[in-house]
């Protein structure tokens, strides 16, 4: 599978912050207490990608999402 980044659904998030302890370099929390994304992906090496794999993984509100390379226009 491969995708070009990562998707943080802010309606369900609710800002466990489980994402940011598996992948610190591509998730944040803003200062509602709801994760955000860097949308980088094209650019993350293969230690940083499996980490993204468990915090979608660990959601406990399964919010986070991959976006796939097809993904264009948007
Ligand atoms: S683990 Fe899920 S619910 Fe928790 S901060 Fe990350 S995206 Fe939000």
């Amino acid at each position: 599978m491969s995708a070009t980044g990562v998707h943080v659904d802010t309606d369900l998030c609710e800002g466990h912050a489980l994402c940011i302890q598996l992948a610190p370099e591509v998730f944040d929390l803003s200062d509602d207490d709801v994760a955000s994304a860097a949308r980088t992906g094209g650019q993350w090496d293969q230690d940083t990608w499996e980490n993204v794999k468990s915090a979608v993984d660990a959601c406990p509100r399964q919010a986070i999402s991959l976006l796939p390379t097809s993904t264009k226009g948007q």
